[in-house]
């Protein structure tokens, strides 16, 4: 499954950052995730789960922001968020864009623990 092998860098990434911040016990771990990603959200969750048993973050939570599909309008000059992340169109004028600006990623934001 391909969320597991995210959920396992995932975690390895939050242990190292806690262990960079002096944290001893992480409680949650805010990620954001691009509705284009291609992760899937409850798999990535219930993965997450998984591969934290036997951790220091044993228990923690994972608190998944969705971001949503941002994109530039060369017509419009400007960006704009998609209600939708298909059509990938302008939502203020139709053109259709292929310049997405976010959506794509997934980032760990922030940690929170003690
Ligand atoms: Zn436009």
């Amino acid at each position: 499954m391909h969320e597991l092998s995210i959920a396992q860098n995932l975690v390895e990434l939050v242990i190292e950052a806690a262990e960079n911040t002096g944290m001893k016990r992480v409680h949650s771990v805010y990620l954001k995730l691009g509705v284009l990603s291609g992760v899937a959200r409850e798999a990535l969750e219930f993965s997450f789960d998984v591969v934290i048993q036997g951790t220091p973050l044993e228990g923690a939570k994972l608190v998944i922001e969705d971001v949503p599909v941002k994109v530039f309008c060369p017509a419009c000059q400007e960006a704009h968020v998609l209600p939708e992340p298909f059509p990938m169109r302008c939502p203020v004028c139709g053109t259709r864009t292929s310049q997405v600006l976010e959506g794509l990623e997934m980032e760990l934001f922030s940690l929170k623990g003690v």
